[in-house]
């Protein structure tokens, strides 16, 4: 977005709008706190706007000041496609391409809405009039908070705000870890905790708010953890009858391919899951230094992401996939072998 694109989009909105804010379908972290970090932030502008979400979240988000206010498209269809058609303005938030609103897709191309989109993923798609996007970015969060400074209005950001962009850059990052972590991310941080951002609460509500049954089924995950040492890479599986087994709820398996990545030696790490009612297998794909599983989810499993963190899916069976990531991985032999 350039500087009269920016001084135009200052002007809309400082104009009467009926706006809805956007994220992904499963929406993560950084989904969430973005789009109700904007949400607030168009409130201090004296927007009503709406928060439509494509499908459900996980309860450890379900804290964040605002979510009382969120729509989601699957549960409450007429009304989210009654305002969608209603926008004048849709900002989509942390995606790259309109089918990652799953089911919000005909609707969302259907609408005349002047569409604006904040992303850090990875070939963004060319949908939107306004378009902020940033590959080095560590989260959409992060954006938000430039989005802000570059409109001028650093002293509208408030608690709210804060704790909301502060909780997706803290999950979008591994907690400030990942490569994408630079000191202008800290320096964010530094302000939003300034501003009113509880770090060590918000901490404690991601992560430690665990069932048993949670822990339970990390340690089936764990077992079940295979190792392909020669090609430096680790996959584990779980069927939809070991999630069933241990009461899984949505979010239960985040993080864990991060176990497999955090084996010595390892450099990039799968997890396969089975999810029965969408008939699909669930992959997400990690990896550390320079082996794109952006570029590997998009040559084989229908996906894409970022260099270092993807996702994707397979229409064939638990056992089928894994075959298929196993047989394909000697190709990369030389891209997953340390340099020298
Ligand atoms: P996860 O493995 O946690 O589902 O996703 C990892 C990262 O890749 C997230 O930033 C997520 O938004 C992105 N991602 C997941 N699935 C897809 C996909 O199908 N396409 C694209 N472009 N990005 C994806
Ligand atoms: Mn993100």
């Amino acid at each position: 977005m350039n500087k009269t694109q920016l001084k135009e989009l200052k002007t809309v909105l400082s104009q009467a709008q009926n706006i809805v804010i956007v994220p992904h379908k499963n929406p993560d972290g950084d989904a969430m706190g973005s789009t109700l970090a904007l949400n607030h932030y168009l409130s201090e502008l004296g927007h009503d706007a709406n928060v439509i979400v494509p499908n459900d979240y996980p309860n450890f988000l379900k804290w964040l000041p605002g979510d009382d206010s969120v729509l989601i498209f699957e549960n409450d269809q007429d009304k989210a496609e009654g305002l969608i058609h209603e926008a004048s303005l849709i900002f989509t938030l942390d995606f790259n391409a309109l089918h990652r609103a799953g089911e919000m897709l005909n609707s969302l191309e259907a609408s005349t809405a002047t569409k604006i989109m904040i992303d850090h993923h990875q070939q963004p798609d060319d949908y939107a009039k306004y378009m902020y996007s940033d590959v080095s970015m560590s989260s959409t969060c992060e954006m938000v908070y430039n989005f802000i400074e570059q409109l001028g209005d650093l002293e509208k950001v408030n608690s709210d705000i804060a704790t909301c962009l502060y909780t997706g850059i803290m999950t979008d990052t591994g907690s400030f870890r990942f490569p994408s972590t630079t000191s202008r991310t800290h320096d964010v941080v530094s302000q939003l905790i300034a501003k009113g951002a509880n770090n060590s609460e918000i901490h404690n509500k991601v992560f430690d708010t665990n069932r048993y049954s949670r822990l339970q089924l990390l340690g089936r995950a764990m077992q079940n953890l295979k190792v392909i040492p020669e090609l430096f890479t680790s996959y584990i599986t779980l069927s939809q009858d070991e999630l069933d087994e241990f009461n899984f709820k949505k979010g239960d398996t985040e993080g864990f391919v991060n176990y497999g990545l955090s084996l010595k030696g390892i450099v990039f790490a799968a997890i396969f899951i089975e999810n029965k009612q969408d008939d699909i297998i669930k992959i997400s794909l990690r990896s550390k230094g320079e082996f794109s599983v952006n570029e590997f989810s998009r040559a084989h499993f229908n996906g894409g992401g970022h260099t270092n963190a993807a996702g994707g899916r397979s229409h064939e069976s638990l056992e089928a996939t894994v075959d298929k990531f196993i047989s394909i991985l000697p190709q990369y032999k030389e891209q997953l072998s340390p340099k020298q």
